[in-house]
């Protein structure tokens, strides 16, 4: 989106408010009220074809009537009047077109919304909204919405899809010193959306850190794209993870695919630190917009109280940064800064007797020293200190560290005196919590932060252009037999069209056939069951393994074929495959789902109980490149029996992640047509000696 265009709707320096009303408690009299009241320095314009002038300003009938230019048209009048709306404002050349007005595709007036957009498009406007609270600027000082007040002044950013969430964090601003310089309501996101404003934020100088809240996105991967090239961190709170992902599922993968991992796996390859609830939002806010990402592991802990530095420590192990004992210079150094009693290991303990100066000359040491990357510094209330004093003495030494590229959080633990301190940190720059565990949660969000963005992925991909060819034959031939599930067979030579190691599979028509193919294949082998009606072989009794001969293959043929009529009378039998039988190996799943989000978004785990009881899986959106591929394998819990347990030989784990690499562009490739896929189970050898797909499943997409 044009940027001219957004700086129109953001930063507008003239803005008319198309429904202004004298009236109290109308939409159109607080939006005007709230440009008066908060010090918009730019033209108003209120637009009301009765009332010649409104709170104090001179009001035109039409918007055709204003003599100046309008940067930015806020609407209020109701929702079938806005389309004519639209049409004034692009003629007039208004860029940002601000629809408070509801009554849209949220209520299933889909048309009206794009009846503006269309309008809106053609005279190059953008629309923000409909269904919004509107838009603030802090350095503007433009509110341009019905929230009473602007935030408190800050440097991070806030996008929101709730409007009513916006009007209470704007509030809650105040009361918990998190500062922001825009927030935007972006309501039913019929043309300007996360990805746009989250662009333009990047390069919005007074925005240092972006936040969002989000129920969820029209179009993920533009999202992920957008978010992938920002400079700046996003912190994203995503709500309504629990329904999605709900609809009936045909393959394994689709039933385990909810909303709250697949998110997860797209902020990850997003580069986007997620919060967990509204509180960690802003905490993490608080943290980001002030602090810079924490580039290494070490993470120091100073404290004057051994049980909040228990806490401290807890919790840092908890959020993925266990603490490390301090290098032996630095505990000697810390050791001259404290009673003979304290620590200087890791958590440094100054003791309650810890006063200003050591305090000061603590963190000014360690924070400086360059094998500290994260510092936290607790205090606990105590009788012979005062909180405010030991604020400012920390405060004081990290400015005297001189050290610009290292965060530092702090918490308190104590009463008024404590949060009042805590208070005039936050002021001055340093994150301040009333609990240690949040001190530390924020910061290994901090290191989160940099891990991420040290392996941003990249969405390169290219169509294979031989294998699609091939894929979509097969396809074709399904859907023609009116089917939209591929047998075992058929899925297998797609798979293998894309490189994937798949286990050699004939089809047998007769007993005879069967026997003939036997041969060919060669003994061990085994036998499954081939029709588009038995989706689950093994409970059809349909699959018999290690056969040994040609009797057994006689014998596996009638007992396969009797189980399949007594499962299902009416099945459309294809056949028997027979089957190279594969040798044991560790049994993993890959599988994947069209997500209505995100796109083809795949998932990997170990099989058998872990993934049926455990659901120990994980999830990225694809493509996935080699590198996240090993993330993928490295990150489930069951990762240690890959890597080699109780002696056992380490897995194929380099296989592994090319084969979820050529899988992901499988899926993409084909995602016109495919729904959901499962390999499972993938039979994964020791180092060197690769792996093989011994089962496939395809569901086609309902065309
Ligand atoms: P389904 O999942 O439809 O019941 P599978 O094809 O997965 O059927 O077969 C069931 C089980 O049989 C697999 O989990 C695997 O343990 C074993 N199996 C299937 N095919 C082979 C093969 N080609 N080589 C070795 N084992 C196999
Ligand atoms: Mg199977």
């Amino acid at each position: 989106m044009d940027k001219k265009v957004l700086n129109g709707l953001l930063r507008p320096k003239s803005v008319a408010v198309i429904g202004a009303s004298n009236t109290p408690g109308k939409i159109g009299y607080s939006v005007v009220d709230n440009l008066i009241k908060d010090g918009y320095q730019g033209k108003i314009y209120p637009i009301n074809p009765s009332s010649p002038e409104i709170l104090g300003l001179k009001a035109y009938p039409t918007i055709t009537d204003v003599p100046g230019s309008i940067d930015a048209a806020i609407v209020t009048v109701p929702a079938k009047i806005v389309p004519a709306m639209a049409e004034e404002c692009g003629k007039k050349g208004v860029k940002g077109f601000i629809v408070i007005t509801s009554g849209f595709s949220e209520v299933g007036r889909k048309d009206l919304e794009q009846q503006i957009v269309d309008t809106a498009h053609q005279y190059g406007m953008c629309v923000l909204g409909p269904n919004i609270v509107g838009t603030l600027s802090n350095s503007d000082k433009f509110n341009g919405s019905f929230a009473p007040c602007l935030p408190l002044a800050g440097k991070a950013s806030l996008i929101s899809q709730s409007g009513a969430l916006l009007i209470a964090l704007d509030a809650a601003t105040y009361t918990r010193k998190v500062g922001f310089d825009k927030l935007v309501s972006i309501g039913n996101m019929s043309d300007v959306d996360f990805a746009d404003i989250v662009e333009w934020l990047d390069e919005d100088e007074k925005t240092s850190c972006i936040s969002l809240y989000i129920e969820g996105f029209k179009d993920g991967r533009r999202f992920i794209e957008a978010a992938q090239k920002t400079k700046k961190p996003i912190i994203a709170l995503k709500s309504g993870v629990s329904a999605h992902g709900a609809a009936a599922a045909a393959s394994h993968t689709g039933s385990l695919a909810g909303a709250a991992k697949v998110y997860g796996a797209a902020f990850r390859q997003a580069g986007v630190i997620q919060a967990a609830d509204l509180n960690d939002l802003f905490n993490k806010t608080q943290a980001f917009s002030e602090q810079p990402a924490m580039k290494g592991d070490n993470l120091l802990i100073i404290t004057n109280g051994g049980g909040v530095g228990v806490l401290a420590t807890d919790a840092a192990e908890r959020y993925g940064l266990p603490l490390k004992f301090a290098p032996e210079d630095v505990q000697a150094e810390l050791k001259k800064h404290m009673p003979e009693f304290g620590s200087a290991k890791n958590p440094v303990d100054i003791t309650g007797m810890g006063g200003n100066e050591w305090y000061y000359d603590c963190v000014k040491y360690a924070f400086a020293h360059k094998w500290v990357d994260g510092l936290v510094v607790l205090y606990c209330e105590t009788a012979v200190t005062n909180p405010q004093e030991i604020a400012e003495s920390i405060k004081k030494a990290v400015v005297d560290s001189k050290v610009k590229d290292k965060p530092v959080t702090v918490s308190f633990v104590g009463g008024e005196r404590c949060d009042a301190a805590m208070g005039w940190l936050v002021e001055n720059g340093i994150p301040a919590y009333g609990a240690p565990d949040l001190a530390v949660q924020t910061m290994a969000g901090l290191r989160d932060y940099a891990k991420l963005h040290e392996k941003k992925a990249s969405f390169d991909f290219k169509s294979n252009a031989k294998a699609r060819k091939t894929a979509l034959e097969i396809v074709a031939a399904a859907r023609a037999d009116g089917r939209n599930a591929l047998t075992e067979i058929e899925a297998k030579q797609v798979f293998k069209a894309y490189g994937l190691p798949v286990t050699d599979t004939q089809l047998a028509k007769s007993e005879d056939e069967a026997v003939t193919l036997a041969k060919k294949v060669g003994f061990p082998l085994v036998m499954k069951i081939v029709s588009p009606d038995i989706l689950h072989k093994s409970d059809a009794g349909g699959v018999k393994v290690n056969i040994k001969d040609e009797a057994g293959v006689r014998d596996a043929f009638k007992t396969i074929m009797a189980n399949a009529k007594k499962y299902k009378a009416d099945a459309n039998i294809h056949g028997i495959a027979i089957q190279e039988m594969a040798p044991m190996g560790t049994e993993v799943i890959m599988g994947s789902v069209n997500d209505p989000t995100f796109g083809p978004t795949m998932m990997f785990g170990l099989g058998g109980i872990f993934v049926e009881v455990l659901k120990d899986v994980t999830f990225r959106v694809a493509p996935i490149a080699d590198d996240q591929a090993v993330e993928m394998i490295g990150e489930i819990r069951g990762a240690p029996i890959l890597a080699g347990v109780r002696g056992e030989a380490p897995r194929d784990r380099k296989a592994l992640a090319e084969t979820i690499t050529k899988y992901s562009n499988m899926i993409l490739d084909m995602q016109d047509e495919i729904a959901e896929t499962d390999a499972n189970p993938v039979l994964v050898y020791e180092d060197g000696k690769g792996l093989k797909v011994v089962d496939a499943r395809m569901i086609l997409k309902k065309k």
